[in-house]
């Protein structure tokens, strides 16, 4: 099923003090109007959500969380709920190949992340992905299989709704490395079969599936024209706020709307 919406997410990493991601939120609001056919998503870092929440217009951009804990309080120095996100975004990350390899997040970490997520009434974007020497070992298929297993254990098809699948090979995050549009295009068949094997066909058309991987204005187009493909995920391009403009431009087809302040 093609979605009516294409999703773009700007993950911004550990980029942007909070001064600088007011400007660029600021910035990116008089440059992109507001679009019925495309969901704009900003993940700024943690410490910048309160106060991007305030400053948004939610009918313009949503926001989404990078990492969070999935407790949903307690005694847990340094971290922040989901249950604490409430109300300041829409979305989480979750199981990004930063946090499972550098951060070395589990399976089980992810799963309970994927949970608190949508206890929380908060959308996660459930990033999964091969590395280099898992593509070459020709084990891509079984890596997005055990990380959708792992992933989803303890979600209903109710909740299923609520996520959304990031394919992101590792290889190619934040080198220049894009993926080819037929490898994205046999991931993300081997998602929804994963998924149609889980919960079945409707589930499987339904789920919102993006690509993540060195996406620039010049190739986002050719991915989002793929079969099966909702969206992007991007990481540097979404640093400057001209350059994201220019890939959110790429997901508009329909009519603008003219932005209300
Ligand atoms: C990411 O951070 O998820 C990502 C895809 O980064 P980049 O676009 O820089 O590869």
């Amino acid at each position: 099923m093609a979605h009516d919406k294409k999703i773009i997410v700007g993950n911004w990493k550990m980029n942007l003090d909070m001064h600088e991601a007011s400007l660029y939120l600021h910035k990116l609001s008089q440059i992109v109007k507001v679009h019925r056919d495309v969901e704009v998503i900003l993940a700024p870092t943690t410490l910048s959500l309160q106060s991007l929440s305030l400053q948004v217009n939610l009918r313009q951009f949503k926001l989404a969380a990078q990492n969070f804990y999935w407790r949903d309080r307690g005694y847990f120095t340094g971290e922040v709920s989901a249950t604490q996100l409430r109300g300041i975004v829409q979305y989480g990350l979750v199981g990004h190949s930063e946090r499972r390899h550098i951060f070395n997040e589990s399976d089980k970490d992810i799963r309970n992340k994927v949970a608190a997520a949508i206890r929380n009434g908060i959308r996660p974007i459930l990033c999964i992905g091969e590395t280099a020497w898992e593509k070459s070992s020709g084990e891509t298929f079984d890596v997005l299989h055990d990380q959708l297993i792992g992933a989803l254990a303890n979600i209903t098809s109710q909740e299923l709704d609520q996520v959304i699948v990031a394919y992101e090979p590792v290889w190619s995050i934040g080198n220049g490395q894009s993926a080819s549009p037929s490898d994205v295009t046999s991931a993300v068949k081997a998602i929804r079969k994963q998924i149609e094997h889980l919960y079945g066909a409707k589930a499987a058309e339904a789920i919102q599936v993006l690509y993540g991987g060195s996406v620039t204005p010049d190739s986002a187009a050719d991915y989002l024209a793929l079969p099966g493909v909702d969206g992007l995920l991007v990481g540097a391009a979404s640093l400057d706020a001209y350059i994201f403009s220019e890939i959110i431009k790429k997901a508009h087809k329909g009519s603008e709307v003219a932005k209300e302040d």
